[in-house]
Formats: C-alpha cells, structure tokens, sequence
C-alpha cells in the first residue's frame, strides 16, 4: 500500500508554509497596503508589474485541467520543470539515507538534482534499443529509493517507452514516486500517463511548456499528480514562484492551443523531411526512431562532424561520449531553412575526407561498430 506520509521526510510534515499577504486576503477590490508593493507603478516603459502576482495560478490551471482532464488540485506550476525536479527530490530524499533511480541515457536534471541534494544515485541503463530493463529496475528498487525518474518520449533517444513497463513499475514499487517527464509528449502519438493520475497514488506526471508550446524563455513546467502530493508541493515551493508576465502569457498561449498543434504538426512534417535527406548520406549510420522534436543520429566520426558544423555556425548537441549514444550528435528539428541549411552543410562536408582519427593498427577497426542499415 503507497502511503505518502512515509514517502515524505518526516519534517516535511510539519512545516508551517510562508503565509503571503496574497493567502490572508484574496479579494481584488480594495485599498492594498497589505504587501510593502510600490502603489505608483513600474520603473518600466511596458505594463504595470509592481503587484505580486497570484501564488497559486489559480486563472493558468483552471484552464489546464480540462484540457489535460485533470482536475485543478492535481497540477503543480513550476519555473520550468527544473522546480518540481527539485522540489521532488527535497521533499522525500533524506541525504545520506534515501537513493532515487534513474535509467541513462536520460535527461540530465534528474541526477544534478540528486547531487545538489546529496542524495544517492541507482543507475539502471536502459537497453540497447533504448527500453526500460524492467527485472534490473526491479531488482535495483530499495526500500530507500524514493523516485524512479522515467522519461517517455526519451531525451537524448527521442522514443516513447513501453507502456507495459511503466505500468509494472508503478504496480511493483509502490514504495516510490514514479515520475514520467513527459516533456516531448505533444509530439508523440500516445496518450498522456495523467489519464492514469486516479489508478496510481505513486504517479507523477511532468510536462512543460517550454518545448511544443514554444515558451521555453518564460520557464513554466507543469507537474501532475494526486492532490495529497501536490499539497506538499504548494507547501514548500517559494510563494511567488511563477511571475505575472509568465502567468499572462501561459493563459494567452492556452487560449491559443490550435496554434502549438499546428506548430506540431509542421515539426513533425518536418522531422520526416529531414530523417529522409539525412538517411541519404553517406556517413549517416543510423537515425534512430524519434516520438519527439528531434533525432539522435550515428555518424561514421560524429566529432568531426560536430566540429565541422560548428565551424559553420550550425549547432547541434554532441551526444557521442553518452551511455548507448556511441557516434551520435542529437539534432533538433529546426525551421525547413534551418533544417536546409544543416543539409547543405552536411552534403559539401562529404566531398571532403572526414578524417579518420583512430590510429591505424591498434586493433580499434575490429571493434568498431558494424554498419548499420539506417533505418
Ligand atoms: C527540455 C526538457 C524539459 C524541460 O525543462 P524546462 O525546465 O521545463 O524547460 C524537461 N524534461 C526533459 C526530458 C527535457 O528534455
């Protein structure tokens, strides 16, 4: 049976949170003299800022819960997803004492917040094609790991993972929160885990505005999940973590949702365009299958072809020295220009020799990695 009480430090349980000026008196009509704000206005040639804005952006997820069919006190608003990471890791890991697992290749926050927190790391690698290794996850659980961090559509791989082994996860460790980042999920065909958010107590769902939504400069992250653990949350969060400015301009992006879901389906467009032109390279070994905005792609000598690019101001993300990531740069899906302009790059790199940097006769060319069909 999950219980969350003994999931949280045990201190976590008694805190007073800070009471905001904001908590004490929720009406908008008045004479505010209750918050030591500025009451002529802002140093600023654009909007009025000198207000606090509301703690708990009540406007933003009374717009989100339908539209993610949550209800209200299951969503958890952070500056970026980099807030609830956090806050996750400090509200159940006591250091020196607790461990969260993660499964790498993986999203990198996940284990800079275990170290900024102190807090023991259990690695469990994926499998070659990038799935979870559900008897090793299994097998590595201890009554002390409090999250197991799962990332579905995968960065740096780009692949959702199999929902069986999600599922298994959250009925086998229900010790343990278990955290699906669904930062990418707008660009893959599958349903959300918040549909799951009433079956499992233990699970956690985080998505972002900063990726389909186009939103990345105002950091907003949204975190999904039972309304005990978002409570907690709410508890130990700064106040005033979400700015006004930011809360303006999320609720205008969610009146406006057509327009992210045509965006999404011109990246995707163009994500297909891209895969094909790449796959006719030459020294492009394989494009690996991609569910979100980008593709991890092996070259035959991925760090020349890096530096190539950059010389070229054209950057992408060195991925090459990654767990199961041999070989591969991750690319963003760009603008068709953009995506041309990385073609054409690439195509005049290849009348060139790439330069072979592996000295010849140390036995390096038995292992390197077979040609691949790039499929
Ligand atoms: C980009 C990304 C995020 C988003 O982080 P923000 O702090 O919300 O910008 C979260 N998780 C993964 C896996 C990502 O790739």
């Amino acid at each position: 049976m999950f219980s969350l009480t003994n999931l949280l430090r045990p201190h976590i349980l008694t805190i007073t949170p800070y009471s905001s000026a904001r908590d004490e008196y929720t009406g908008t009509e008045g004479v505010f003299l209750d918050a030591n704000e500025n009451p002529l206005g802002s140093a600023t040639s654009q909007g009025e800022y000198n207000r606090y804005p509301d703690p708990h952006q009540a406007a933003i997820k009374q717009r989100l819960a339908p539209i993610k069919g949550v209800r209200s006190e299951q969503i958890f608003l952070g500056n970026g997803s980099d807030e609830p990471i956090d806050l996750l890791v400090r509200a159940t890991c006591t250091p020196g004492k607790d461990n969260i697992l993660i499964m790498p290749p993986t999203y990198g926050m996940y284990e800079v917040s275990a170290h900024i927190n102190d807090v023991e790391l259990i690695k469990v690698p994926l499998t070659t094609d990038f799935q979870v290794d559900l008897e090793a996850v299994l097998a590595a659980i201890t009554p002390q790991t409090k999250l197991i961090w799962l990332c579905s559509p995968n960065n740096p791989s780009g692949n959702l993972l199999q929902a069986d082994a999600i599922r298994s996860i959250l009925e086998r460790a229900e010790q343990s929160l278990v955290i699906v980042d669904e930062a990418y999920i707008d660009f893959a065909a599958t349903p959300s885990w918040t549909t799951e958010l009433d079956n499992y107590p233990n699970l956690v769902v985080l998505q972002t505005f900063s990726k389909a939504w186009g939103l990345a400069a105002l950091r907003l992250g949204m975190c999904f999940a039972s309304e005990e653990l978002i409570g907690v949350l709410n508890k130990i969060k700064p106040p005033y973590n979400i700015s006004a400015p930011t809360q303006q301009l999320a609720l205008e992006a969610i009146s406006r949702e057509a327009e992210k879901n045509e965006m999404v389906t011109n990246i995707l467009a163009e994500r297909h365009t891209l895969a094909e032109n790449l796959r006719s390279l030459p020294f492009v070994r394989l494009i690996h299958p991609s569910d979100a905005n980008f593709l991890l792609v092996q070259f035959d000598d991925a760090k020349a072809t890096f530096e190539y690019l950059i010389n070229k101001q054209v950057i992408v993300r060195d991925r090459s020295k990654v767990k199961l990531c041999d070989g591969c740069l991750r690319i963003s899906v760009g603008t068709r220009t953009e995506n041309d302009r990385l073609l054409e790059e690439l195509r005049a790199m290849s009348t060139y020799p790439v330069s072979a940097d592996l000295p010849l006769g140390t036995g390096d060319e038995a292992t390197k990695p077979e040609l691949v069909s790039n499929t």
